[in-house]
């Protein structure tokens, strides 16, 4: 095949400017999931979308969800300036209207070299679109930027211009991935990352070891996806913590979880999630080899 587009670009921003719904919004029903073995590098995989002749391959760089300043924080951190390094694009999410000191830590974390293009989103919220234009020019001004594309997630408005000037900017090569690669083994994979994503987000300072997690089952009946799942802990003194008062951390976690999987699988997901103890469960190859580590 002769050129073809495909490049790994990363989604970064500051908490709550939207890049989950961006990405869903861009990835959609076209998502595709590949395993644990097939990465080798510091970054997860978030979705692929193959269309025309280019493939995307969104990647996550851990660390920007979560507060600064923690001493886990900065270690993450550093992983993401690695992952970074990786990538042949950033895409950076701010707010329409607001581009501060939080959103200049995350841009500074691009290496320089890499272009970078800005999704201004969120601009369904602007009543006034003569008020986005001085917004725009002192994005400008900020820093480097390869593009500024304003856009609305939820509304779906300007995304095949933002893909367009991502497309541009991919590399010439070969497609990494088949464009069909969503499986019911990449589904429970994925179900899996998320909750996993999900117990990091809401407590991975109270929990800084490695929280494992099982799917114990994943019936598809019809259009509706059972699942049920094992967060798995090491220490007994880990549980409640988990759980939260009166099971709300807990609950939080399933919810968030669940809608999650409801947009990138297209339908309904009936989510329970529990909480074992294993100790050792790191050392334990069942275990790893159900969690694709084997
Ligand atoms: P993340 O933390 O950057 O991944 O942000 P999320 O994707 O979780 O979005 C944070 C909030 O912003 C959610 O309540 C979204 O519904 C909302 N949001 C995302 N995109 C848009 C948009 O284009 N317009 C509006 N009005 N809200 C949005």
């Amino acid at each position: 095949m002769s050129s073809v587009r495909a490049g790994r670009i990363a989604i970064v921003g500051r908490p709550n400017v939207g890049k989950s719904t961006l990405l869903n919004a861009l990835v959609g029903e076209k998502l595709s999931i590949v395993s644990r073995r097939a990465q080798t590098t510091r970054s997860n995989i978030l979705g692929i979308l193959t269309q025309d002749d280019a493939q995307y391959v969104f990647v996550d760089t851990p660390g920007f969800q979560t507060k600064h300043g923690s001493p886990l924080n900065q270690r993450m951190n550093r992983g993401v300036r690695q992952a970074l390094g990786e990538v042949d694009l950033v895409l950076l999410v701010v707010e329409a209207g607001r581009y501060d000191q939080q959103d200049r830590v995350v841009r500074q974390l691009v290496p320089a070299a890499c272009p970078l293009i800005v999704a201004v989103n969120k601009i369904d919220q602007i009543a006034d679109k003569n008020e986005l234009l001085p917004f725009l020019a002192r994005l400008a001004g900020e820093g480097d930027f390869s593009a500024i594309v304003p856009v609305s997630a939820t509304r779906r408005s300007q995304l095949d211009f933002l893909l367009g000037e991502l497309r541009q900017r991919l590399p010439e090569a070969e497609w990494p991935y088949a464009d069909d690669e969503l499986t019911d083994r990449s589904e429970r994979f994925l179900a899996a990352e998320y909750i996993r994503e999900k117990v990091f987000r809401l407590i991975g300072d109270e929990l800084p070891y490695a929280v494992a997690v099982e799917i114990e089952r994943f019936v598809v009946e019809g259009g509706l996806r059972r699942i049920a799942a094992a967060i798995i802990v090491d220490r007994p003194g880990q549980k409640p913590i988990l759980i939260g008062r009166a099971g709300q951390t807990m609950k939080r976690i399933a919810s968030e979880a669940r809608q999650d999987m409801q947009a990138m699988f297209g339908g309904p997901v009936f989510l329970e999630v529990f909480v074992k103890v294993r100790s050792g469960w790191a050392a334990d190859e069942q275990v790893l080899a159900s969690l694709g580590y084997e």
